[in-house]
């Protein structure tokens, strides 16, 4: 049965029935979206802070490859082996994208019997947080041609305004394009392009935001271009636009409570891209899913690289998160991709491709360990391909690295499918502080961030820039030395190059635009050719999504 099939066949419970029951959530503090979906009030979450957090569990992977990983199936899983063993446990994940949906990937909302519902809402416009993050974004660019239009009281160097378009679509075309045409009545023509939404900085902000002053605030603070001195910034503030963003997200910023196909409850809540922005859910959701539960697992986008890198470095930094354990998800197919195996063959057996290809998961456990001080369970997500054999060697190269790899099969079983995954991880977090070292300090400047990140982490010989790029690291070093950096890679190499897979080593990472983000407080260092905007595959999952007569959804994975 396909993941829709699967999904379409749930028995859901009203979920203010199931917020009751689990965790005595009031009625009147979930705002119903029909039946399956609520948003949570800002009140009642405000009103948790005293209590004691839960443990936080983050769910990571090896570097991603066509043959898929499982993050999402494996956080889903691990939420409800937990809920079987009797542990009080809410999932948090990040929105589906529609862009992604429609392209290669379809829907994001787990698969098998480990998914969370109703899968088809979900992926396609939820509650309408996108949408609502799109419109803000939206509203400040037409703030910003209008100001122009009516006489640019400010100064804005219409060549230098940074701050583009977004839509919710993969859609190439849009990267680059020419504003304004057709004379002076048409405002102001210069040149534009349109980001994807989960690239949009008030989707960085909506994730990092703590309360609706300060989600106005970080709106106000962001810097949309400079003025025609070149170098002073002008703020959204400076436009007055934060209050009224901050108005279009009054519900955006609500967490969305959704289920399990187990009746367990899961938080749904922002969704940044891990490659091109930070990559995990909004820390309102993750605060929440604590102060509620006694564990909380959630995923950070790819692989541990980007996702877990900024989950850490990011979203715990500036929000005081500490996780207690990582569970580090691998398959053998992608391992023996990593190995050099092509994807049509990664069906037979093949232990030597599979060893060579181990490469790339004993990289990101030597950075969850030794960089990060994590604690690490490596999961297998069990493919019915899968053989003893290779199995039995990735669980022994594990465990000769003292790492605990255990075979996970919630794909097919659903909780009791992931119970040892679950026992493993219990072990681990009941037993230890919550905690972690950051890869980099504060105070480093920015370049020796990066460095960090890249030196560290990737296994980079070392980071290069042009001139132009070091200049402009430079300038912002004055004023924004403090922030963090999102780094912006590839999700398929350690390096920038994408086709170079395994752990590849002393290589070079190029810098080749930085970009900053000050209502988000970090600063976007962009390595390689990375496209802010996706474009469609040649055959679009799209073209397989259809709806019935009777309103049947299909084709959604
Ligand atoms: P990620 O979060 O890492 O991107 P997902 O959990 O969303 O990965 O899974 C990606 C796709 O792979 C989903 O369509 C899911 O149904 C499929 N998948 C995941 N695990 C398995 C498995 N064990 N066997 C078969 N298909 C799987
Ligand atoms: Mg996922």
């Amino acid at each position: 049965m396909s993941d829709i099939e699967i999904a379409q066949q749930a028995s859901m419970r009203p979920i203010i029935d199931l917020a009751g029951e689990k965790f005595g959530i009031p009625a009147e503090h979930l705002d119903p979206y029909g039946h399956y979906k609520a948003k949570i009030s800002l009140e009642y979450v405000n009103s948790l802070t005293d209590k004691t957090d839960g443990k936080l569990i983050l769910v990571t992977a090896i570097s991603p490859t066509p043959a898929g990983e499982g993050k999402t199936t494996t956080t889903v899983g691990l939420g409800d082996a937990l809920s079987r063993l009797g542990k009080k446990t809410i999932i948090c994940l990040r929105e589906p994208s529609l862009g992604p949906c429609f392209g290669v990937k379809g829907g994001a909302a787990g698969g098998g019997y480990a998914q969370v519902v109703p899968m088809e809402d979900i992926n396609l416009h939820f509650t309408g947080d996108f949408h609502a993050v799109g419109v803000a974004h939206n509203l400040l660019s037409a703030l910003i041609d209008n100001h122009i239009n009516h006489g640019n009281k400010l100064d804005i160097d219409p060549r230098r305004i940074q701050w583009k378009r977004v839509i919710d679509m993969n859609d190439r075309a849009l990267r680059k394009i020419t504003i304004g045409q057709g004379g002076p009545a048409n405002g102001y023509l210069r040149e534009d392009g349109f980001d994807i939404v989960v690239a949009s900085e008030v989707m960085a902000i909506l994730c990092l935001a703590t309360s609706r002053a300060d989600l106005k605030e970080r709106l106000g603070r962001i810097v949309i271009g400079y003025k025609s001195d070149k170098i002073t910034p002008v703020y959204a503030s400076d436009l007055k636009a934060h209050g009224a963003m901050a108005a279009i997200l009054k519900d955006a910023i609500k967490p969305n409570l959704v289920q399990t196909l187990e009746n367990n409850l899961a938080i749904i809540h922002g969704g940044p891209f891990a490659n091109i922005a930070h990559g995990c859910n909004t820390v309102t959701a993750t605060k929440t899913a604590l102060k509620l539960a006694d564990y909380a697992v959630t995923e950070a986008g790819f692989g541990a690289d980007l996702g877990a890198e900024k989950f850490l470095d990011i979203k715990c930094r500036m929000s005081g998160l500490k996780p207690s354990a990582v569970v580090l998800v691998a398959t053998v197919r992608a391992l023996k991709f990593h190995g050099g195996v092509a994807k049509d063959d990664l069906n037979q057996e093949n232990l030597a491709a599979l060893e060579k290809g181990f490469a790339n998961l004993e990289r990101h456990l030597h950075n969850i360990t030794q960089h990060y001080g994590l604690p690490c369970v490596v999961s297998i997500n069990h493919f019915t391909f899968d053989t003893d054999a290779e199995i039995a060697l990735l669980q022994n190269k594990c465990e000769s690295l003292g790492v605990k790899c255990v075979v996970a099969k919630h794909w097919a079983h659903g909780g009791a499918g992931a119970e040892q995954l679950a026992q493993e991880i219990l072990h681990i977090v009941d037993n230890r502080e919550p905690g972690f070292s950051y890869v980099y300090d504060n105070e480093l400047p920015l370049w020796n961030k990066i460095e960090a990140i890249a030196t560290k982490l990737y296994g980079a010989a070392k980071i290069s820039a042009s001139p132009k790029i070091l200049a402009e690291i430079k300038a912002l070093q004055a004023h924004y030395g403090h922030f963090p950096i999102c780094m912006a890679k590839t999700q398929m190499s350690f390096s920038t190059n994408p086709n170079a897979k395994g752990a590849p080593s002393d290589h070079i990472v190029e810098i080749n635009e930085v970009r900053l983000a000050n209502g988000a407080g970090f600063i976007v260092a962009i390595a390689g050719d990375m496209m802010t905007m996706p474009g469609l595959p040649k055959v679009p999952a799209a073209e397989r999504i259809d709806i019935s007569d009777d309103g049947v959804i299909s084709g959604l994975f």
